[in-house]
């Protein structure tokens, strides 16, 4: 369980993209009745347009999105194709918008204001891109992001990238561990507090997914989900279905027969759903993104069911025997 100012996660749980520029199409208040728990949100997105004042003045970031659930911020790291880091130096990082070029800067200590202005519940550190071959710098800029706390309502959690940093940084007072999927997951794990949670980042889908929670992942992403929902990609138990092209059976019933979410629930058939795409209607791809994101969280509550009786690796074999290889 994840305990947050806006309510306990039960875990493992899958946090789905939050803020506009990472959009998926769905409002926050579909995206709860999908089953979403935690919205997890790009410092960087925010920093460039409104800008973090403006969320500020309209009351924080739950006010902002209308989310009155648990809320994650990421540590400005994460940036669109188009925006570039320009210069790492001991202080901080300079990046050039993707927008307009305009330049700006990220440091710890403005990070940490960045996310306590968002009011986010859980904040990641900003490490440095090079954190892995300057483990100095990477501290310093851990310590740096500890002593810039003025709030004690919002959890803070590192970022590591080696099992040598996350024998260092562990014994910092943090409150959670984030590493990325790539990383030597388990190593880097055993090196922190077993009662951190552990944050597994930029998971694409399912495969990614099996291994975290295996490693003992409590928070993942899973990017593919609204992805494949934009191009007429949709999930089911066996296997993806595109939606776009000419069925070879009947396609006059839902997108997935039993499926609980509420384009196959409220009666769109798979072949309208087939016609918005090819009519370029925007209700397509956000039918097909509620249909996937109700998946993915159909899946984590089998996975939670599974692991609370120990068969993950029975479910998981047994679920992609089905679902055919990822
Ligand atoms: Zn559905």
């Amino acid at each position: 369980m994840l305990h947050t100012a806006h309510g306990d996660v039960e875990t493992p749980f899958v946090g789905i993209a939050g803020t506009p520029g990472d959009s998926n199409g769905v409002s926050p208040a579909e995206l709860a009745a999908l089953g979403t728990r935690v919205l997890t949100t790009s410092t960087y997105q925010l920093l460039v347009r409104p800008g973090v004042d403006i969320v500020r003045q309209h009351g924080g970031l739950h006010q902002w999105l209308v989310w009155d659930g648990p809320l994650l911020a990421d540590n400005g790291r994460s940036l669109p194709p188009t925006a570039r880091l320009l210069r790492v130096d001991n202080d901080g990082l300079t990046f050039a918008s993707h927008i307009d070029g305009s330049r700006f800067r990220l440091t710890p200590e403005s990070c940490i204001a960045a996310h306590e202005a968002l009011g986010a519940d859980i904040g990641l550190a900003l490490d440095p891109p090079d954190a892995d071959r300057d483990a100095e710098r990477t501290e310093r800029w851990a310590k740096r992001s500890l002593e810039a706390r003025t709030r004690s309502d919002q959890a803070l959690f590192v970022v590591v990238s080696t099992s040598a940093m996350a024998r260092t940084l562990g014994g910092l007072p943090f409150d959670g561990l984030a590493l990325h999927v790539n990383s030597n997951g388990n190593a880097i794990s055993a090196c922190v507090p077993e009662h951190w949670p552990r944050y597994w980042q930029g998971g694409a889908g399912l495969t990614e997914l099996f291994d975290g929670i295996q490693q003992g992942a409590d928070q993942l992403d899973w990017t593919d989900a609204t992805r494949l929902a934009h191009v007429g990609q949709l999930y089911t138990p066996d296997g993806l279905l595109d939606i776009t092209l000419e069925p070879s059976s009947d396609d006059s019933g839902p997108i997935q027969a039993g499926c609980g979410c509420s384009a196959c629930t409220t009666g769109f058939a798979r072949r309208y759903v087939r016609h918005l795409f090819a009519a370029n209607e925007l209700l397509g791809p956000t039918l097909a993104s509620m249909h996937n994101l109700w998946f993915v969280q159909a899946v984590l509550e089998s996975v939670r069911k599974a692991i609370r009786v120990d068969a993950l690796a029975d479910f998981r074999a047994s679920f992609m025997n089905r679902y055919g290889s990822a």
